[in-house]
């Protein structure tokens, strides 16, 4: 069910169309930012939020970000009844401007398999102090640009030893987010995640959801993680999914996980 639409006019293509070129500086350098949005029942889910955080991103890559992303993420949810929509705006050739399009893509199996059955994770350091990911606004922390190789990397390296995902700490301690998730815990009944102070991309998902129940938003210790009643990973596409193994550790599914996972899914359907 892949499809393309270009922003500029809001056409759309065949799949297999070229829409960048070779001396693009998304292409050379990673110098493009992007969304990822979840489509259910024709409409991209908290669009406005994705939206946001666009402009923000594209501000921080010092990326002209034209107009119509809007119209461009209406026109192509509609008609998909779930589905991955990606916005993406490279910042272009040096005697061109930006080029924004739109590609959506199905959910993947292993995405939805998830959210349902849980995923198994291992924290692996990014080395840099906390302190120090807030003071040095250069490391792009909570900047959604498309240069995910250290995402992936981190990925891989979970893949290998055996797990499916991977929370990210700091050099001194402290939980931050996953390669491609936000990460939630449950202290008391209250679901609690790291400030975007600390470096992390501002998730939409959690903000979806934290308004369900009690919330809040401060530093959390790898130790406070490994004892928490309930973990996990949100993320727009995968939605809300339990941790179920955490550094080797077996955990349940907890009833906040179970609760928050139900109503953003039905929020996504409308
Ligand atoms: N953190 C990172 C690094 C991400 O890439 C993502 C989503 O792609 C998130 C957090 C979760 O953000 P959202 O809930 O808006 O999808």
């Amino acid at each position: 069910m892949t499809r393309v639409l270009l922003l500029d006019g809001l056409t759309e293509v065949d799949p297999t169309t070229p829409v960048l070129r070779a001396d693009d500086l998304g292409v050379l350098r990673g110098e493009s930012v992007f969304e990822t949005c979840r489509i259910g029942n024709g409409r991209a889910a908290f669009l406005d939020a994705h939206l946001v955080r666009l402009t923000e991103s594209a501000r921080r890559l010092d990326i002209a970000l034209p107009p119509g992303w809007r119209e461009l993420a209406e026109k192509a949810a509609t008609g998909v009844d779930d589905g991955v929509l990606r916005l993406v705006c490279s910042k272009g050739a040096p005697d061109a401007g930006p080029v924004g399009f739109a590609l959506v893509t199905a959910v993947p199996e292993e995405t939805r398999r998830g959210r349902e059955q849980g995923v198994a994770v291992v924290t692996l350091s990014l080395g840099v102090t906390a302190e120090e990911r807030i003071s040095s606004p250069w490391l792009l922390g909570g900047v959604k640009a498309t240069s995910y190789a250290m995402n992936m990397a981190s990925l891989r390296h979970a893949h290998a030893a055996g797990a499916d995902d991977v929370i990210w700490v700091s050099g001194d301690g402290q939980v931050l987010e996953a390669p491609t998730s936000t990460v939630g815990i449950v202290v008391d009944g209250t679901l609690v995640s790291p400030p975007a102070e600390v470096g992390i991309l501002p998730g939409t998902t959690l903000g979806a959801v934290s308004g369900q129940v009690p919330f809040a938003q401060r530093p959390v210790t790898l130790a406070e993680l490994r004892g928490a009643d309930e973990v996990m990973l949100l993320s727009s596409v995968r939605g809300v999914a339990p941790v179920v193994r955490l550094d080797g550790a077996e955990r349940p599914v907890g009833p906040v996980t179970a609760r928050l996972r139900d109503w953003y899914e039905a929020a996504v359907r409308g």
